[in-house]
């Protein structure tokens, strides 16, 4: 397997196709040591190039999985390409059909009030097997007492959808009392699962125009999307760089 990590603007990504992502956390899953998987599109890498001890988190994870076509740019731009994107809410969607078929359990947490467990209903009837353990959602103070309702049921997966940096924080902050095969960041995903947020017609995420759609749907969106293509000048600047060094 293609193990290799590429390095998009200081975010090291490992180079993996979703097949290649699935079987690395299947991996994980099986080692039940508290690994945590990140999945950065092209704002949180922005992100990340600002904020030196956001990107240690980020670089510190078991899998960084480039989530967007940002990314993909960014890296094609650099000229160290990356295989493709792994959507974080289509590789959550494999990983709660590998779960179903193994009969591993999965912890849904983050989101408001009673969308982790509509996101955990829509899962299981597409997944029929498929054992959620426990919700919980992600407006909480006491971090402490989230941690120990986790553990009471030591899930194979946990679904951390607390928005960026905040999801990945908490599974840096927590990574060695969590008893969890693998938790992975995951943003809006469970509205998604969820169905109260709409993913793009399939021709808009085809053509790449997912955050379009978004933008569309959610206009105060705009100042956080503004960071791509910041990302992307970013990228060109930095290429030019590398490029006069080797030239
Ligand atoms: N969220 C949460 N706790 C918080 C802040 C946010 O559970 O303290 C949830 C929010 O309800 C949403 C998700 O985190 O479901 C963030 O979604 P967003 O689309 O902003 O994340 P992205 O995927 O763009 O990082």
């Amino acid at each position: 397997m293609c193990r290799l990590k590429i390095d998009v603007m200081g975010v090291l990504f490992d180079n993996v196709t979703m097949e290649q992502a699935v079987e690395r956390a299947a991996g994980l899953i099986g080692e039940h040591r508290g690994a945590y998987c990140v999945t950065p599109n092209a704002e949180i890498a922005w992100e990340a190039m600002q904020d030196e001890g956001f990107r240690a988190i980020i670089n510190g994870a078991d899998l960084v999985l480039p989530d967007g076509a940002g990314v993909v740019l960014g890296a094609k731009i650099l000229e160290r390409p990356l295989q493709g994107k792994v959507a974080g809410i289509d590789f959550a969607d494999r990983l709660a059909g590998y779960l179903a078929d193994k009969g591993g359990s999965l912890y849904l947490l983050g989101s408001k009030p009673g969308i982790a467990e509509l996101a955990g209903e829509n899962l299981v009837k597409k997944h029929p097997g498929l054992k959620i353990c426990g919700t919980a959602d992600g407006y909480f103070q006491d971090e402490a007492s989230v941690v120990e309702k986790i553990n009471e049921t030591k899930p194979d997966v946990l679904f951390v959808c607390l928005g960026a940096p905040k999801q990945e924080r908490f599974m840096a902050a927590h990574k060695e009392e969590l008893n969890v095969g693998l938790m992975i960041g995951l943003g809006g995903s469970l509205d998604g699962f969820a169905g109260t947020v709409k993913r793009a017609p399939k021709w808009m995420i085809r053509c790449n125009l997912e955050w379009l759609y978004r933008l569309i749907k959610e206009p105060r969106r705009l100042g956080r999307m503004m960071r791509l293509p910041k990302f992307v000048r970013a990228c060109k600047k930095q290429r030019r760089r590398e490029g006069k060094r080797h030239g």
